[in-house]
């Protein structure tokens, strides 16, 4: 068979021309290196996060609105989406990927107050983003949401109890929500990043034994570079996974399918 390779680059480099995304955490980190993956490839962006950090001139683009949103609030969220659909008049996909880790404790020693903080920004904003976004998508007849998750939520993290109860929460609310939706053309999937270099992380420069440790967990021995999220976040957002719903997509150089602890 002959590939045009060149007809196969131009669909590649287009795949989001003219569709509209919403992100959150959009001004930092994994967030901010999406925005510019998708804006690449021809989207226009409805960039929302707690605060502005000049992500419209770095991202250089006119096809980027920012809106100030607070993921942890119901209400926020539901004016975020609504903002981008007077706008532009619809929403393609959703990608929430704010989020906060928290002080590392052993229950019982974790605070209450930062439970409920981290289950209500990481979870919460999943949940109060896709109640707002879901009835404009049925009547679009699709739509796609993606969340970021963490290898986290897929099995414990020591000390970590908000975060991982938040991100397995993220993965299971993925779950259902795909089983709800699909019969309305709306995928709704996940990735689920290991150690990822971003400002989330950077303190760990500073704790070179805690940064060791994690990354001798890592079979590929290295952190992720935000991109390489970004690029699993784009596939699953894409027709190229038009058939996928309801999947949580490892970004971990092979963390979680490591299983050698065991007998
Ligand atoms: P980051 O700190 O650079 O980005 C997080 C973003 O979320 C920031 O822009 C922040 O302002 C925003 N945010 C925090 N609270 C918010 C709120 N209440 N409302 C709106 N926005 C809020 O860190 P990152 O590593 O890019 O994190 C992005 C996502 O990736 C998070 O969900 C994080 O849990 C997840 N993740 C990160 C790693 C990693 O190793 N960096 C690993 C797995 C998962």
């Amino acid at each position: 068979m002959v590939v045009n390779r060149q007809q196969t680059h131009t669909t590649t480099s287009q795949r989001f021309q003219d569709q509209v995304v919403l992100i959150t955490g959009g001004t930092s980190g994994i967030g901010a290196t999406t925005a510019s993956l998708f804006l690449a490839q021809g989207a226009k962006l409805f960039n929302t996060d707690l605060e502005e950090r000049n992500i419209k001139s770095s991202l250089g683009s006119k096809n980027v609105d920012f809106y100030k949103c607070d993921v942890s609030s119901p209400e926020d969220c539901e004016a975020a989406v609504k903002a981008c659909v007077d706008i532009h008049g619809r929403i393609d996909i959703l990608f929430h990927n704010a989020g906060i880790l928290c002080q590392p404790a052993e229950v019982p020693d974790q605070d209450v107050a930062l439970f409920q903080k981290v289950l209500l920004t990481n979870l919460g904003g999943l949940f109060y983003l896709s109640r707002a976004a879901i009835p404009y998508m049925r009547k679009q007849g699709k739509g796609s949401i993606i969340a970021t998750a963490s290898t986290s939520g897929l099995s414990g993290a020591m000390a970590l109890s908000p975060y991982a109860a938040s991100k397995a929460g993220i993965i299971n609310l993925v779950k259902t929500m795909a089983l709800d939706r699909a019969k309305d053309g709306i995928r709704i999937n996940a990735v689920a990043p290991g150690y990822t270099n971003t400002p989330m992380t950077a303190p760990f420069a500073g704790l070179p034994a805690l940064r060791d440790a994690m990354l001798s967990r890592i079979p590929m021995g290295r952190a992720a570079k935000p991109e390489e999220v970004g690029r699993a976040v784009l596939f699953l957002a894409s027709e190229d996974a038009s058939f996928t719903t309801g999947h949580v997509l490892p970004v971990d150089g092979g963390t979680s399918a490591d299983c050698s602890g065991a007998p």
